[in-house]
């Protein structure tokens, strides 16, 4: 049995916890949010007073949290308090840098790291069936895999330090640029007199062909089981998408990558957003573009 601490205990790290002590594990959490707290304890996890006291005498060190800077206070905050060599896993969705000297921070501390971001939202964190993206030393990512076993069913190792991050936000981007091509073709479809399921029907099979239509198709009907037949219910939501989106425009400029097509992306869900869109589905995007 492993003793792991479980800093962030939101909407993904909950369910991915709660794998854990289903595991066989001894969960220590810790989150800022009491409710948070009351399900963790539920799901039978042993909840502590702050992030230090989680991480003294744990093994490995699972981060969940919001954003970059988050992941900085904590790996600054523990840093004492745990024993040289722990294994200190960030499953956040962060900037590039900030998972770099997060890993700096580790190494200076005599702990290994590996950045391991997830695509496969809530439903896969109860499910246990994430994506994990790693980026760090084989080491540290030999050691992490039983771990990451446990809350998901394909992990990767990508590269070193930060290569995780940096898989994550190129896929995303690329997910949201054909998100937003996909809903343009059906928008043109509609104004031609073309029904969706006969564009579907020829795009599918065709060289426009792409996760965003044939798993995910934001408009009703041809994908039964898509948001768009389910008002636009996340899945994942548009809040995150311009989150990951904004990421890799960041890393954008930081590395001199030219991404027209992800910049324009980033703003119109930036728009999408601040029009009421944010709870809703990111294929719900189709709607703000054919100005619904
Ligand atoms: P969330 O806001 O529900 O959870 C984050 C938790 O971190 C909150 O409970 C918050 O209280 C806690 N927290 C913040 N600062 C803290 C601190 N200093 N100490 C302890 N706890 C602290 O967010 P989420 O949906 O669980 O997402 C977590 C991460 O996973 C994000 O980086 C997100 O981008 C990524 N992600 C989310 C999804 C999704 O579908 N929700 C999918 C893939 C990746």
């Amino acid at each position: 049995m492993t003793t792991i601490a479980f800093i962030g205990l939101g909407n993904m790290g909950n369910p991915m916890a709660a794998n854990l002590v289903k595991a066989g594990h001894d969960v220590l959490g810790f989150d800022l949010v009491p409710e948070n707290l009351k399900t963790a304890r539920a799901n039978g996890v042993t909840v502590m007073a702050d992030a230090a006291a989680a991480v003294k005498g744990a093994d490995v060190v699972v981060t969940m949290l919001p954003a970059g800077k988050h992941v900085l206070s904590v790996y600054e905050q523990v840093n004492g308090a745990a024993k040289k060599g722990t294994l200190f896993i960030d499953s956040s969705t962060i900037d590039v840098d900030s998972s770099r000297k997060a890993h700096a921070l580790a190494a200076h501390a005599g702990l290994l790291a590996l950045d391991a971001p997830v695509s496969g939202g809530v439903g896969g964190a109860a499910a246990g069936t994430l994506t994990f993206m790693c980026g760090g030393s084989a080491e540290a990512f030999a050691a992490a895999t039983p771990m990451l076993e446990k809350m998901g069913k394909k992990i990767v190792h990508c590269g070193e330090a930060g290569a995780g991050q940096a898989a994550k936000i190129c896929n995303n981007m690329i997910l949201g640029v054909s998100m937003i091509a996909v809903c343009e073709g059906f928008a043109l479809a509609e104004k031609l007199g073309l029904s969706y399921q006969a564009l579907f029907d020829v795009a599918s099979t065709a060289s426009g062909q792409c996760w965003s239509l044939t798993t995910y198709c934001p408009v009703p009907g041809p994908v039964p089981t898509s948001p768009a037949n389910n008002g636009y219910k996340p899945g994942f939501a548009a809040s995150l998408m311009l989150k990951d989106l904004m990421l890799a425009q960041e890393a954008a400029r930081s590395s001199g990558a030219v991404t027209p097509l992800g910049a324009e992306a980033a703003q119109l869900y930036a728009l999408f957003n601040a029009q009421g869109g944010a709870a809703k589905d990111f294929s719900g995007i189709v709607e703000f573009l054919r100005g619904a």
